[in-house]
């Protein structure tokens, strides 16, 4: 079975695609949780947050800055967000491609079930 997100990222799974560039894709999450649910990817196969090397730094940063982009073009970015990323079994992560998500236009809980 192909991956999912290496899918989407290459552009034969469609998705809506709201960024997009030759490290990272971003697109709406097909089972939004929140009014702005966005997953920003890398392109390059990564299973989770546990799979970055020190190496990887520059990766993450890019990640982070296209989420941090992203939530102004939402217009979510003065009324906050949240960018998390599952790990694992336990951390509640279904999809194995390393993506963070970006959620706002709501009032999120703390601690998430
Ligand atoms: P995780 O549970 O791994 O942290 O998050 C995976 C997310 O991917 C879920 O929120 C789920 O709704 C979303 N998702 C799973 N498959 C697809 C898909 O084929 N397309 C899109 N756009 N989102 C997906
Ligand atoms: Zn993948």
């Amino acid at each position: 079975m192909p991956c999912i997100f290496c899918e989407i990222g290459a552009g034969r799974v469609p998705a809506d695609i709201v960024y997009s560039s030759p490290e990272v894709t971003a697109f709406r999450d097909i089972n939004a949780q929140a009014p702005t649910h966005l997953l920003i990817i890398p392109n390059r196969h990564l299973v989770s947050i546990a799979d970055l090397r020190p190496e990887d730094a520059p990766l993450l940063a890019n990640l982070v800055s296209v989420a941090n982009e992203l939530a102004r073009r939402e217009g979510i970015a003065d009324t906050g967000y949240r960018i998390v990323t599952n790990c694992g079994l336990n951390g509640g992560q279904t999809v194995p491609h390393l993506h963070l998500h970006l959620m706002g236009g709501r009032s999120m809980g703390w601690p998430p079930g």
